[in-house]
């Protein structure tokens, strides 16, 4: 199978057919065999309806229902399980990211042997208090501390070879961190493509302010893993002197 389409949703019923039927053009039009996985993350309106509605018109549709919601990153990692595609492309649900990106982001794995490509939504279609300014910072802040060229680490657009999704493990808020926890987990080949952003068509939004409190936490969290997991006794043999 070329492709694994991975997508998490909260809530996004009435983007759901609309989006299955843009990239099932997309993927006749190039002639790839796919898979689109649908996370729902508990969801509470008819998003899981849906799915199964759009599963009985095509095989390729897969759904994965959660009992209650527990988070973005929590709903990639099943689906990154469960993918069966040499080239795993996720997309948010909200058709805010544009299904005609996914050739071009099959091609960077593919032909340029990219292990991982991270969209970059350089003109975004968010409100720019709460959206832009923080997620900046956010973006220079994780770039500096991992070393990572990237603009753009939580874009929900990105393509990864089937390697990287088999090897890594996301957790908590850790999908804005999927490029570092690859990196730290040996691949090195990371690259971005410029992505078409849109505004969201239906629904809200599901990310407010505490997603930096909860995200910052985590950068910490992996930023200890990550610098003492090779060298632990940099950390513990410290703590071994402080206290003898
Ligand atoms: N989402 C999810 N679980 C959550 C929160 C969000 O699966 O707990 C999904 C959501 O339905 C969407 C994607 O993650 O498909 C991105 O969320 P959203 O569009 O609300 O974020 P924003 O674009 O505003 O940053
Ligand atoms: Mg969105």
């Amino acid at each position: 199978m070329d492709i694994s389409v991975v997508i998490p949703l909260l809530n996004e019923e009435e983007s759901l057919p609309e989006l299955s039927e843009w990239i099932e053009r997309v993927m006749r039009d190039n002639n790839f065999s796919y898979e689109i996985i649908f996370i729902d993350d508990g969801s509470t309106d008819r998003s899981w309806e849906v799915i199964q509605q759009l599963r009985a018109k095509n095989e390729n549709i897969k759904g994965i229902k959660f009992q209650r919601n527990y988070g973005k990153s929590a709903a990639l990692n099943e689906a990154f399980r469960v993918s069966q595609g040499n080239v795993v492309i996720t997309m948010d649900a909200d058709l805010q990211d544009s299904p005609d990106e996914i050739p071009g982001l099959y091609k960077m794995i593919v032909e340029d042997k990219y292990d991982l490509v991270s969209g970059w939504k350089k003109v975004r279609y968010d409100n720019t208090l709460t959206k832009n300014i923080p997620s900046k910072f956010f973006n220079a802040v994780t770039s500096q501390v991992s070393k990572i060229k990237l603009h753009d680490f939580n874009c929900g657009l990105k393509s990864y070879n089937r390697k990287v999704v088999k090897s890594i493990e996301v957790y908590g808020e850790m999908h804005r961190y999927i490029p570092v926890i690859a990196k730290w987990s040996g691949f090195k080949k990371i690259g971005e493509k410029v992505v078409e952003h849109r505004k969201r068509k239906y629904g809200v939004t599901k990310f407010g302010w505490d997603r930096f409190i909860n995200g910052f936490l985590d950068l910490m969290s992996i930023t200890f893993v990550g610098k003492f997991s090779k060298k632990p006794m940099h950390f513990f043999g410290l703590w071994g002197m402080l206290f003898s």
